[in-house]
């Protein structure tokens, strides 16, 4: 199933770069926030939009440990307990994912970077290619707003989409309903929908932890080089509400 989403999702990336050639140059986009501040849905919101790849550090890595047990075996604890894996382990699997001809048109990083280093590497590996960040976007939602949709968050087991029970709910309970490409016809995943082992309450605490003892030297290493967009955004927003203010930040810069 995978395989048929990625060569889905491949297809669809390749029309949208047909429709993008008078695109001047390579757009590449940073979504910055606590987990569950949104990041994922936004992102597939506007790689839909934009026409340019969804890159999900966290839905790589999920990859690489459901395909490679020794990967599984190192890396796959660390995740569940809500740890950042080592720069070195996510830039290897990032650089890999970068160096496929689909991201010529740019990309939207949904994970990634997540501490100033990695920001670093980031910007090597985009020159490597001859493209940059042009814009990183914090998503910023307060702490308790973001427990009370993690509780609730559910993740297609299949294709990876993310729902909430209460804000954002599948049609039908614990189905994902997401719409899939695959060449000329269109289909519905139906993929099951269940918590993610790192949504729970006290791996939750973990990642924001983590999230406190990285942020502020990347939030002031992009505001240092102007390319700092900060959106507030709380539960009584809507999704749509927040997607308007992240694609007028980049159209701001596209
Ligand atoms: P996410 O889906 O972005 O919340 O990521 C899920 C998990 O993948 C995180 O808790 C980390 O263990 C790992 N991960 C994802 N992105 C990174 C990153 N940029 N650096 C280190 N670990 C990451």
């Amino acid at each position: 199933m995978n395989i048929i989403v990625n060569l889905a999702y491949e297809c669809w990336i390749q029309v949208a770069r047909l429709f993008n050639l008078k695109r001047r140059k390579a757009l590449f986009v940073a979504l910055l926030g606590r987990p569950n501040a949104g990041k994922g849905t936004i992102a597939s919101k506007l790689s839909e939009r934009h026409g340019i790849p969804h890159i999900s550090t966290g839905n790589l890595l999920r990859r690489k440990v459901s395909e490679d047990a020794v990967f599984a075996a190192e890396w796959g604890p660390h995740m569940k307990a809500g740890k950042l894996v080592p720069d070195w382990v996510v830039f290897r699997v990032l650089s890999e994912e970068l160096s496929k001809p689909i991201y010529d048109i740019g990309g939207v990083l949904d994970g990634f970077p997540r501490n100033v280093t990695q920001a670093k590497m980031l910007r090597r590996m985009l020159a490597w290619r001859g493209n940059q960040i042009d814009v990183a976007i914090y998503i910023d939602v307060d702490r308790q707003d973001l427990m009370e949709r993690s509780s609730g968050r559910r993740t297609c087991s299949s294709c990876g989409r993310t729902y909430h029970i209460t804000f954002n709910p599948s049609k039908v309970d614990g189905v994902c309903d997401a719409v899939i490409a695959d060449g000329d016809s269109t289909g519905v995943c139906g993929g099951k929908t269940v918590q993610r082992e790192d949504d729970r309450p006290e791996v939750v605490a973990v990642r924001f932890e983590e999230f406190d003892r990285t942020f502020a030297p990347l939030h002031r290493y992009y505001e240092d080089n102007n390319l700092l967009v900060s959106i507030r955004a709380n539960n009584r927003m809507g999704i749509e509400q927040v997607l308007e203010a992240v694609v007028f930040a980049v159209e701001e810069v596209d």
